[in-house]
């Protein structure tokens, strides 16, 4: 690999980098998504890339492509990595494209009310430099820390949908590199446009994005509306949606409820009764016009709903942005993913409760309402597991529940490596559309390999067998019946080590990488908290540790940003006091490096910018007109 990391640096004209050095490959073998112990040793027993690049230009993304082509190595396209279903796991080796650095604001155009950024910049980027003009986006997923790119190449949805649609209908144009290694941009009207958009970094990589975003509200008024039955909030949802037009409007099961309040009482231990939220099932809608909300209270009443808008409603609002602290609920941790029409999502929460008292797992549903009468329905579950036939069970469930969706007119939302076999539920008649253009512009199916058209593994795909398409729909309708028997409450436990016992609360959300001023000094993902948390259990695993990783885990300010924006709520400083007190003990500190870092970060003046750190305006950081 030092020959092929040489050969490509004597390809850049600017300051890209390449990684190669084994404790950072491991740290981008991984994405948000934790495969169960199990399934990762018989499937994806390594997943590192070869090499990593954080391309600095267009050019050099196209000079990276070109020499891959030439070699034929795979190429995986990587934002800030918080999708879970291993789209941007490199597990078939090769060079994994890291855009979390691409951070550049181009151009904000408030007459068009357009912007164009680049494909690393995250969404709590664009909206902190827009609102500075009273400007803000239309929608953003609930992981503020993902990239802009990612949600291009994803679903799309999420906070503001129920609105302004899927983020894809918001793009005007995209720059992207294709599989040959040429630069193209494609509008809107242009018929290849769409092949980018939702497939996961199979057509290309996406350089950067032009999109739509409007005047910030004056307001935003969430009110909650409480209901015994799910299926009453979900006929109530239909009406509302009917004759309103809240800004965003989500669905809660009373399961969701009951977790969100043993957290709460879990932070706030003193917490004083009746001050939770009311364990029903619950349609949280938000308004952003006073007009609006008013008429919406108006019909409520009319309707004798049981509306609240006190600081419930706002505790819920603002728990919109953390749905995965329910990591902190048990080690397991699974979901499945679908956009459903809104008139089927009743009997399928009906039917998805009912798989999880089989399956002996918690679970609990949300669903996002869009404007087109179809809702994205997540049952999440969590588990103990009582060895490896129950956590195999219980990881099954997954594909249970996507199977059962798409009985019910449903269809799959991510695909990734694990819900490959749904790929032709999720495009239907675009399906074939989609396999053509990808077999003429990627003919050794170089961009993204093993996962999305056809799931394959390293390690052989005899294992995988009953993942097969055709195979699913025979095995899943037994399954519970077998989980039924064979499933339990589980009785795995937390690890005791604080190093260990961190890591196995993070939810590996990524929301601690762009805030952490050694990530935007060195952009090294090995100093933030989900990358240190990670090595840290390497190097507990493999019970060694490098001269090189002991140096790299004192690269830290101690300043707390990762603990502030933690999706897993963990008090972090104290970990890497800990972790730099072991190192030191085997290794010593290496002071004039550190001294080095510190001066570096203060020379930048990062830690002067809160948390809207790294992204890069171009263009004076003045909006310019048209
Ligand atoms: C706390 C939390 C909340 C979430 N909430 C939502 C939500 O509300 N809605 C939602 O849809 N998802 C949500 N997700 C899932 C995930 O955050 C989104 O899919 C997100 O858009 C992924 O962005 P990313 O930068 O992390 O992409 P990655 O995970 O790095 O990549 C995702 C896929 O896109 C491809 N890709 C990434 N960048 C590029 C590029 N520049 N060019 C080509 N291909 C590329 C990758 O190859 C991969 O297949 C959530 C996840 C978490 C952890
Ligand atoms: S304490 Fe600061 S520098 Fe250290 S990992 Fe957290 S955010 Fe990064
Ligand atoms: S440390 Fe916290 S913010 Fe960082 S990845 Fe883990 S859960 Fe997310």
């Amino acid at each position: 690999m030092k020959a092929q990391k040489a050969e490509l640096l004597r390809c850049f004209k600017s300051e890209s980098r390449v990684f190669d050095d084994p404790s950072s490959l491991q740290i981008y073998s991984f994405d948000q998504g934790e495969v169960p112990a199990t399934l990762r040793k018989i499937l994806l027993p390594d997943s590192r890339p070869d090499l990593a690049v954080q391309p600095a230009s267009v050019q050099d993304l196209s000079a990276t492509i070109r020499y891959g082509l030439e070699k034929v190595i795979p190429f995986v396209p990587r934002g800030a990595a918080t999708f879970g279903m291993g789209g941007a796991v490199p597990h078939r080796g090769g060079i994994l494209l890291d855009f979390s650095t691409s951070r550049e604001i181009y151009n904000f155009n408030p007459e068009h009310e357009t912007i164009r950024v680049g494909a690393g910049c995250r969404w709590s980027d664009v909206s902190n430099y827009l609102q500075k003009f009273g400007f803000d986006v239309c929608t953003y997923p609930t992981s503020w820390f993902s990239t802009v790119g990612g949600w291009a190449s994803t679903g799309g949805v999420g906070i503001g949908c129920t609105r302004y649609g899927s983020f894809h209908d918001l793009i005007q144009s995209l720059t992207v590199v294709l599989p040959s290694g040429e630069i193209r941009s494609f509008d809107s009207s242009d018929p290849e446009f769409r092949n980018f958009l939702g497939t996961e970094g199979q057509m290309g990589a996406i350089w950067d994005i032009t999109f739509r975003v409007r005047r910030k509200p004056s307001v935003q008024i969430p009110f909650l509306i409480l209901f015994d039955e799910s299926h009453s909030a979900l006929e109530c949802a239909q009406e509302l949606l009917a004759q309103h037009k809240p800004y965003h409007l989500k669905f809660l099961d009373a399961a969701r409820i009951h977790e969100i309040n043993h957290l709460l009482h879990e932070e706030h231990p003193n917490l004083k009764a009746g001050v939770e939220l009311p364990e029903k099932h619950l349609l949280l809608a938000c308004f952003e016009d006073q007009a609006e909300a008013l008429a919406f209270r108006g019909w409520a009443q009319k309707k004798a709903l049981f509306v609240l808008s006190d600081y419930k409603a706002h505790l819920l609002w603002r728990e919109r942005m953390f749905p995965l602290r329910v990591k902190r609920i048990a080690p397991g941790l699974l979901a499945s993913e679908l956009v459903l029409p809104v008139n089927r999502i009743a009997p399928y929460i009906k039917e998805s409760t009912r798989l999880g008292h089989r399956f002996h797992v918690e679970l609990a549903n949300e669903c996002y309402f869009l404007n087109d009468a179809t809702a994205l329905t997540l049952p999440v579950y969590t588990f103990h597991s009582a060895g490896s036939v129950d956590e195999s069970l219980k990881s099954s469930l997954a594909y249970v529940l996507t199977q059962t969706g798409i009985r019910l007119g449903g269809k799959p939302y991510g695909i990734g490596i694990w819900n490959s076999p749904f790929l032709k539920a999720k495009f239907n008649s675009r399906y074939s559309a989609l396999r053509n253009y990808k077999n003429s512009t990627d003919p050794q199916h170089l961009f993204n390999p093993g996962k999305f058209f056809e799931m394959k593994f390293r390690s052989g795909n005899y294992a995988a067998l009953p993942l097969k398409s055709w195979l699913i729909p025979l095995w899943t309708p037994f399954l519970p019946v077998i989980a039924n028997i064979l499933c339990r409450g589980g009785s795995q436990t937390r690890p005791d080590d604080l190093v260990l016992h961190n890591e196995d609360l993070c939810s590996k959300c990524g929301s601690c990488i762009p805030v952490c001023p050694a990530y935007i000094d060195t952009h090294d993902e090995r100093t933030t908290a989900r990358g240190k948390l990670r090595l840290g259990k390497l190097i507990q695993e493999r019970g060694s540790i490098t001269r090189e990783e002991a140096n790299t885990l004192f690269l830290c300010m101690h300043c707390g940003a990762c603990t502030d924006v933690c999706q897993s709520r963990l008090d972090l400083v104290p970990v890497w006091d800990e972790l730099e007190r072991r190192v030191e003990q085997q290794f010593g500190k290496d002071v004039p490096r550190v001294e080095a870092f510190v001066k570096s970060v203060e020379q930048k003046k990062i830690m002067e910018v809160p948390y809207a750190r790294g992204a890069q305006v171009l263009a004076g950081g003045k909006p310019e007109h048209s």
